[in-house]
C-alpha cells in the first residue's frame, strides 16, 4: 500500500474525550471513529488489525475442533422467552419492533439460537461432541460506554458453544476452550491470566475469564505472579486429555473480585507473589450444563433413550482486543503491535521523495517485499523525514525500512525496530533480505 493511496486520517491533536491510551491512540491513528455513544466506524487501519486477529482466533478455534458458521445479529424475542431471558436480560438488550410489530431484539449473544439450531437439527448422541462457534457482532446497550473499543455498545464477539452427553464430555470441551483460549492470546502478544470467574446471567458453575493485566482495566483481580508468564500450551498437544493443562493452570491462586477469597489468597500465596491489581477481561469461558437444553428441550437419541445435552459457551472480545493491545504495548511515540496483528509488516520510508535515485530503491524494496508476502505501507508523500519517522511510530508498524540519499550513495539502508528501537544500517539487498 502506498501510503499517498491510502485513507489514514491521523488526529495531530489528543482527543479530549479518550481518558485511556488504547482509545487515544486509536483515534489518533485514525484506526476508528466515534458514530453514536459506544459505536464505532472501523476506518481501514482498525479494520486491518481487526481481521488479523480475527484469523488468529479462527486457526485456534479450528485447531481446537470448533466449527464455524454465521448466525444473525437479529433475534425473535420468542426464542429468548423460552430460556426466560427475555425479561431477565434487562436494559442492556436493545428490542425492535418489525413492521408487522413482531418483538426482535438485536443478539448481546447467542446461547438461545445455537441451541435453538441445535434441536433442530442433531438428532443423536453420536453426533457429539460438537463444537460451533461464529464471529458477529453484538449490541449491549450499556450504561456506560466508554474507553472507546473496550466497551462498546456494538462490539465484535467470537462465541463458541459446546454440545456433549454430560458433565464428563463437557469438561474435556471446556479444557478444548481453555487451551485454545491460552493459545489465542499468546499468539496475540498478550499475557492473559485464566481467572475463577462469577457466572453472571448466563448461569452455571464453572467458568474462567481471561484477564490482561492493565491498570486501566475495569476489574480488580487477584493473582500468583507465576501464573502471568506462564508459557501457553501451543498446538502440540493431546486434544483429548488436556485435564493437566487445566490443572496447571488453575492449581494457583487467581480470581476476579467477585469470585476473591482474601483469607485463602493471603493463606495460599506467598507474600512476595501476591499479584492485587487491574485487570481487562478479555475472554470468558462458562460450562452451564442443562440451563438452556433443559427449558428448550435439545436432546438427542442416546443408547439407551433420551439425552439431554451439556452445554458452555466461550466468548473472547474480538474488538475490546484492539484495546487491550495497545494497553499492553505502547510507548510515549504510539502503538508497538505484535507482529501477528500489526497492520503492516513493514513501513518503508522514503528520506527524499522526488530524488531520483531514492524513489528507485523505495519502489525497488517495495516491490520485492510484496513478492515476498510482506505486508508494505510506503510513505511516499513529501513531508519531511521527521513527520515520516513520528506517522510510522505512531501507527506502530513493527519494522521500518529507511532510505535516504546519504546511505544510498554507499548502497545503505537503515533497518528498525519499532519495539526496541534499535537501528542498523546494512546494505540495501541484505536489508531486504531480513524483511523478506
Ligand atoms: P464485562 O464484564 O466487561 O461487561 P461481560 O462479562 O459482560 O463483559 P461476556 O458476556 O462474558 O461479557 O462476553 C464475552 C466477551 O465479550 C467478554 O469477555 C469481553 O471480552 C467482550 N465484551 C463484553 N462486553 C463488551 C463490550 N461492551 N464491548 C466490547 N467487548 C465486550
Ligand atoms: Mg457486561
Ligand atoms: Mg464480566
Ligand atoms: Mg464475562
Amino acid at each position: 500500500m502506498r501510503l499517498s493511496r491510502f485513507f489514514l486520517p491521523l488526529l495531530k491533536e489528543n482527543p479530549a474525550e479518550a481518558q485511556i491510551v488504547s482509545h487515544r491512540l486509536m483515534l489518533r491513528t485514525g484506526m476508528i471513529r466515534q458514530e453514536a455513544a459506544g459505536i464505532y466506524a472501523w476506518l481501514p487501519l482498525g479494520f486491518k488489525v481487526l481481521k488479523k486477529i480475527e484469523k488468529i482466533v479462527e486457526e485456534e478455534m479450528a485447531r481446537a475442533g470448533s466449527i464455524q458458521l454465521l448466525m444473525p445479529t437479529l433475534q425473535l424475542a420468542d426464542l429468548w422467552r423460552e430460556s426466560g431471558r427475555y425479561e431477565d436480560y434487562g436494559q442492556e438488550m436493545l428490542r425492535i419492533k418489525d413492521r408487522h410489530e413482531r418483538e426482535m431484539l438485536y443478539g448481546p449473544t447467542n446461547e438461545e439460537m445455537i441451541t435453538e439450531i441445535f434441536r433442530g437439527t442433531v438428532r443423536s448422541y453420536k453426533d457429539l461432541p460438537l463444537n460451533l462457534f461464529h464471529i458477529q457482532w453484538k449490541f449491549r446497550d450499556e450504561q456506560r460506554p466508554r474507553f472507546g473499543v473496550m466497551r462498546g455498545r456494538e462490539f465484535l464477539m467470537k462465541d463458541a458453544y459446546s454440545f456433549d452427553v454430560d458433565e464428563a464430555a463437557a469438561r474435556k470441551s471446556y479444557n478444548r476452550m481453555f487451551t485454545a483460549y491460552l493459545n489465542i492470546f499468546s499468539r496475540l502478544g498478550l499475557k492473559a491470566v485464566p481467572m475463577r470467574a462469577d457466572t453472571g446471567p448466563i448461569g452455571g458453575d464453572l467458568s474462567h475469564e481471561f484477564i490482561i493485566l492493565a491498570d486501566t482495566g475495569e476489574s480488580a483481580v487477584f493473582c500468583h505472579e507465576d501464573l502471568i508468564n506462564m508459557p501457553a500450551p501451543g498446538n502440540d498437544v493431546d486434544w483429548d486429555n488436556l485435564e493437566h493443562i487445566f490443572e496447571g493452570r488453575t492449581a494457583l491462586y487467581a480470581a476476579t473480585e467477585e469470585m476473591h477469597d482474601d483469607a485463602r489468597f493471603k493463606a495460599e500465596v506467598p507474600e512476595d507473589k501476591q499479584v492485587s491489581a487491574r485487570g481487562i477481561e478479555v475472554g470468558h469461558i462458562f460450562y452451564f450444563g442443562e440451563k438452556y437444553s433443559k427449558p428448550m428441550k435439545a436432546v438427542v437419541n442416546g443408547p439407551d433413550g433420551e439425552i439431554t445435552v451439556h452445554m458452555g459457551s466461550y466468548g473472547v472480545g474480538v474488538s475490546r482486543l484492539l484495546g487491550a493491545i495497545i494497553e499492553a504495548s505502547h510507548d510515549e511515540a504510539g502503538i508497538i503491535w505484535p507482529e501477528s496483528v500489526a497492520p503492516f509488516d513493514v513501513a518503508i520510508i522514503n528520506l527524499r521523495q522526488g530524488d531520483e535515485a531514492c524513489d528507485a530503491a523505495c519502489e525497488k524494496a517495495y516491490k520485492a517485499l510484496q513478492s515476498a508476502g510482506r505486508d508494505v505501507l510506503y510513505h511516499d508523500t513529501d513531508e519531511r523525514a521527521g513527520a515520516k519517522f513520528a506517522a510510522m511510530d505512531l501507527i506502530g508498524v513493527p519494522w521500518q525500512l529507511i532510505i535516504g540519499p546519504k546511505g544510498l550513495a554507499d548502497g545503505q539502508v537503515e533497518l528498525k525496530n519499532r519495539a526496541t528501537g534499535e537501528r542498523l544500517t546494512v546494505p540495501f539487498e541484505d536489508g531486504l533480505a531480513q524483511l523478506s
